[in-house]
């Protein structure tokens, strides 16, 4: 029996189409394109404007500073990827990507690759007119709490993080529930050869070739690691009783944290 093969298609709807092909054109994900496991399509906006100048922003109402993006391209545009589905009907989820979004992370991009299409669209300037977010989009998302200058960088961080998480976009010597927060910890730290440069010498245990002792240190260091950096992310992560038994050895008793540098 052949395996089911599960495809994911992203249609990306932005006035620098072009922007994509630099970030999707090479590596993980042009072999996963090249494999059909992925189809990234950007849409160019312009294409739906009617115009002759094909404009796709205008002033703001109320005066101010800066344009605004016209709904109609972009209705236009999404009406577009619809008519082309066998279930017109489907409950396509439509993202806009904004700083006023709900906040991008590793449980955002589980949902989202759980999907087998979905649409982003990337605004600009003073960002897009607000039918959009009312009446098309489903869903907004922010990559952080910035402003940068247009959505074509947190469409490629959605498409990135989604995207790696679909079977069989990564190799399969690469696990993406090995990093950090697939499972709501920073990963440990890695090395490769060589083993001492410059005098700076990787740790003992990795070099020993005893699997079990470095599984336990590469634990122990998940914890140290997210103790320091993240501490807010133990709240909600799974704790076995071992790295319970680490968190308390690592905090004092005023619950401020003291690492063991050594170990
Ligand atoms: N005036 C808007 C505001 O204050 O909310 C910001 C507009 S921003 C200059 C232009 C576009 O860049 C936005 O429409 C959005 O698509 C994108 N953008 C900027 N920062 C973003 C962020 N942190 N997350 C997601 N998209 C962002």
């Amino acid at each position: 029996m052949q395996g089911y093969i599960r495809k994911m298609r992203i249609d990306i709807l932005t006035i620098f189409p072009q922007m994509f092909e630099a970030t999707f054109g090479f590596g993980i994900f042009k072999r996963a394109i090249d494999n059909g496991l992925v189809n990234i399509n950007p849409v160019n906006i312009r294409d739906y404007a009617h115009d002759k100048h094909h404009t796709t922003d205008d002033y703001p109402y109320g005066g101010g500073a800066g344009m605004v993006m016209k709904p109609e391209p972009i209705f236009e545009a999404v009406a577009a990827i619809k008519s082309g589905l066998k279930d017109k009907e489907a409950n396509l989820p439509v993202i806009m990507l904004s700083p006023q979004g709900r906040l991008f992370s590793h449980k955002i991009a589980q949902e989202l690759a759980q999907q087998s299409h979905i649409v982003l669209i990337c605004g600009h300037y003073e960002g897009v007119d607000e039918r959009v977010a009312e009446h098309l989009a489903t869903d907004t998302i922010s990559i952080g709490d910035y402003v940068i200058t247009g959505g074509e960088l947190p469409a490629m961080v959605v498409a990135d993080a989604v995207l790696r998480l679909v079977p069989g976009v990564l190799g399969s010597e690469e696990s993406p529930l090995e990093d950090s927060h697939a499972r709501g910890l920073l990963e440990y730290p890695q090395y490769t050869r060589p083993a001492d440069y410059q005098g700076w010498k990787v740790p003992e245990i990795l070099l020993s070739g005893n699997h079990a002792r470095i599984a336990k240190w590469r634990r122990e260091q998940i914890i140290k690691r997210t103790l320091e950096n993240r501490p807010e992310l133990l709240d909600n992560a799974e704790l076995g009783l071992e790295d319970k038994k680490l968190v308390k050895r690592m905090m004092d008793k005023d619950n401020k944290i003291h690492i063991d540098r050594e170990s």
